[in-house]
């Protein structure tokens, strides 16, 4: 997940002598403690509706699941889908480059294109966010 809420440091899970891997344990006793810690936490409504979309975890006191296989496969997937993506941008990249460079191979002009159609789309956006 994203960015710390400010109202997380109000929270009994921020305090230093609290063990932050009850709220994402395997053992459900361990669970059940973290759950308890949360009845008593200054900021739980908050933090059940930021956790309200998570799959894992315990959240505001809300168990929102502890299926860590499944989660795993989840974030494998994620990792594996963002490398994807991160490797077609660095040959879409690339091909810009040789293309400007005078190579006219078919694969290499129409991944320049790609990139092309890329930097466009930019420049629209942030035309549109100036204005
Ligand atoms: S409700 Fe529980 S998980 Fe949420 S901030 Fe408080 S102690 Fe942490």
């Amino acid at each position: 997940m994203n960015m710390i809420p400010e109202w997380f440091e109000l929270a009994d899970c921020a305090k230093p002598y609290v063990d932050r891997d009850l709220w994402y344990s395997e053992k459900p006793s361990e669970r059940k403690e973290a759950v308890e810690i949360c009845k008593q936490c200054p900021v739980h409504e908050l933090c059940e509706e930021y956790g309200s979309d998570e799959k894992w975890g315990i959240w505001g006191g809300k168990d929102r699941g502890s299926d860590f296989e499944r989660a795993r496969r989840e974030q494998a997937k994620r990792a594996k889908e963002n490398q994807r993506r991160a490797n077609y941008s660095a040959r879409v990249r690339d091909a810009h480059r040789r293309a400007q460079a005078g190579d006219t191979d078919p694969e290499t002009l129409h991944l320049a294109a790609v990139y092309e159609r890329r930097l466009e789309r930019n420049r629209q956006y942030h035309r549109s966010a100036a204005s």
